[in-house]
């Protein structure tokens, strides 16, 4: 429901979770455990060292957008703008907040399928590469006619029949960078996707804009792929406005104490899918693990970050 028209402070939300995750804390552990960690996470303790490493905390996850960033910056040293593009895809809708996991590990799955499947047909696609990290949309039912026309086209595709008319609901989709190589391009890879995740606008591919350097792309990127924004946007359809508002304290604290359970952290909502080796070529170092195509433990350490900025929170 509609109950903070106007932006508030970040740092206002953050709160806000804070107190609602002590309030939930005697009836649950994790609420339990991640207040525990968020209010230990530069504190005193351990000579001010210890980071909570949750996606709830605002200064992690800028540390975790600034590793992100360095890291896509030397994975990608040396490609072009014109074989990178920004791929974002809509999964679908959950009720439960915890069904998100089924559907990121279901993407995993199309998304390796995919590209596999375009390589069988085409030697085009072994150099393609994608990196891409999940953000979640979340509206009530209620306020379902207050979404834009494309989000409301988008929502009502997968859920054709409404069981309920009121309630959140959640939205996770995948934002990120595709790498093309030669030979490909954006309108063909688009058009791969959209087989794949057929729907009213539920994938795009925009190219990496001229512009801008490949690092200044990644940045801007990765910034909007991890930003947080834990905001609705609601459409007023007389003056055409588009409005975000926040989202309710219950959804954050569901959020972000579901985000929590995830052992391996930051690294569990990114995805990354490298190009297929060249057999005569020699393998070069990686820092990226090949089975699970995950990063390496992020080095964090507390401190002050040039990345710390108040719109991430
Ligand atoms: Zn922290």
């Amino acid at each position: 429901m509609l109950r903070h028209q106007n932006s508030v402070p970040h740092r206002h939300r953050f709160k806000r979770l804070r107190s609602a995750l002590r309030a939930a804390s005697s009836h649950s552990s994790l609420a339990l455990a991640l207040e525990s960690r968020l209010q230990k996470c530069g504190g005193p303790e351990w000579g001010n060292r210890f980071t909570c490493r949750k996606h709830a905390c605002p200064a992690c996850r800028d540390r975790s957008i600034a590793a992100e960033r360095r890291k896509a910056e030397r994975h990608f040293a040396g490609a072009q703008n014109t074989e990178m593009a920004l791929l974002t895809v809509i999964l679908g809708t959950v009720r439960d907040v915890k069904d998100i996991a089924d559907v990121m590990s279901k993407a995993r799955k199309d998304l390796r399928n995919l590209i596999d499947a375009e390589r069988r047909r085409s030697r085009l696609w072994d150099p393609v590469e994608v990196m891409v990290w999940l953000e979640t949309d979340a509206c009530d039912l209620a306020d379902y006619a207050r979404l834009g026309p494309d989000k409301q086209i988008q929502v009502a595709e997968f859920m054709p029949v409404f069981a309920q008319t009121e309630g959140v609901v959640w939205i996770p989709s995948l934002h990120g960078i595709v790498r093309f190589g030669p030979g490909l391009d954006a309108v063909r890879v688009r058009a791969a996707f959209e087989r794949k995740w057929p729907g009213h606008k539920r994938v795009d591919v925009e190219p990496f804009w001229a512009d801008q350097t490949l690092n200044q792309n990644l940045g801007r990127i990765i910034n909007y792929a991890c930003k947080h924004t834990c905001t609705t946007d609601y459409y007023d359809a007389e003056t055409g406005e588009i409005t975000p508002c926040e989202w309710e304290t219950s959804w954050l604290k569901d959020y972000y104490t579901w985000l929590s359970e995830w052992s391996r952290g930051f690294q569990a909502t990114r995805i990354f899918l490298r190009a297929k080796k060249q057999k005569r070529k020699k393998r070069t170092a990686s820092r990226f693990d090949e089975n699970n195509n995950d990063i390496e433990p992020l080095p964090f350490v507390y401190g002050n970050s040039i990345f710390h900025r108040d719109y991430y929170y």
